[in-house]
């Protein structure tokens, strides 16, 4: 999907979020979305500011969109507009998150009782349903069918979608020298079918170093690892050098 002419105004904030805030605009079929500095984790029990935070997960989103994009995965993202702000179509939201797992780490390791960087014979796909009052959840496709939270069809698609990003990620990440550990997917509406949505970035990823298994993510924030602004930084620019080279 092509990024459509945009001429559309800023509105009144619709929502804030954790790491986002959220206004419409003119157009009725777009949002115009800021990113923020705000960190918050175990369900926002801990809470924090990242410096520059918002400008790198802006900015590696939208790369991260026009790749998938360019091979074939038709997401929200239609324009960057500035450090911090994207347009982004509006999505009718599927209150599901897909967990995408390459290699064991953080509450996968507890429940299956592996050690962190044990690397799974596939990939594995979890579900979790949104809501923050329940702790998100884990669910599977028949909580999701029963409780009406997506059709069959939708649930196949975000399959599909899931599977082919991990290859496409997988390969992307490689070559910047990062083991993509696991990482977290949404998916909505537009015009009747299934679009990935929300953000990717070191805020939803776990990304470790290849040579070091140096963790370069949120966790370091999580876990208070400090050189949390460094490992942003440093996972971007290794990012845009690998997108130089695909
Ligand atoms: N994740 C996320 N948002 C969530 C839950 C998980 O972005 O609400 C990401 C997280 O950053 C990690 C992956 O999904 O890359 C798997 O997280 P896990 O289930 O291991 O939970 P955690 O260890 O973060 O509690």
């Amino acid at each position: 999907m092509k990024a459509e002419g945009i001429k559309m105004e800023k509105l009144a904030q619709r929502y804030e979020g954790k790491a986002k805030k959220v206004y419409d605009t003119t157009d009725h079929n777009y949002y115009w979305i800021e990113y923020k500095d705000d960190a918050t984790a175990f369900n926002g029990q801990k809470r924090g500011t990242i410096e520059a935070k918002g400008v790198v997960n802006n900015k590696m989103s939208a790369l991260l969109f026009e790749y998938l994009e360019n091979n074939g995965i038709e997401t929200h993202f239609v324009k960057l507009l500035s450090d911090r702000e994207q347009i982004v179509r509006r999505l009718d939201m599927i209150p599901l998150e897909i967990v995408v797992r390459n290699v064991v780490a953080g509450s996968l390791s507890q429940r299956v009782g592996k050690e962190e960087g044990y690397v799974l014979k596939k990939p594995v796909f979890e579900l979790y349903y949104k809501d923050d009052e329940l702790g998100d959840p884990m669910v599977n496709d028949s909580h999701a069918l029963a409780l009406g939270w997506a059709t069959r069809r939708q649930l196949d698609d975000m399959q599909d979608m899931a599977l082919r990003v991990n290859e496409l990620m997988r390969a992307l990440w490689e070559k910047a020298g990062i083991t993509l550990v696991d990482y977290k997917l949404e998916f909505g509406v537009w015009e009747g079918h299934v679009l990935l949505g929300d953000e990717i970035s070191p805020d939803t990823c776990r990304f470790w170093d290849r040579e070091t298994g140096e963790k370069l993510d949120k966790d370091r924030f999580r876990r208070d690892l400090g050189n949390v602004e460094e490992a942003y930084a440093e996972v971007y620019r290794r990012l845009r050098e690998a997108l130089d080279n695909v």
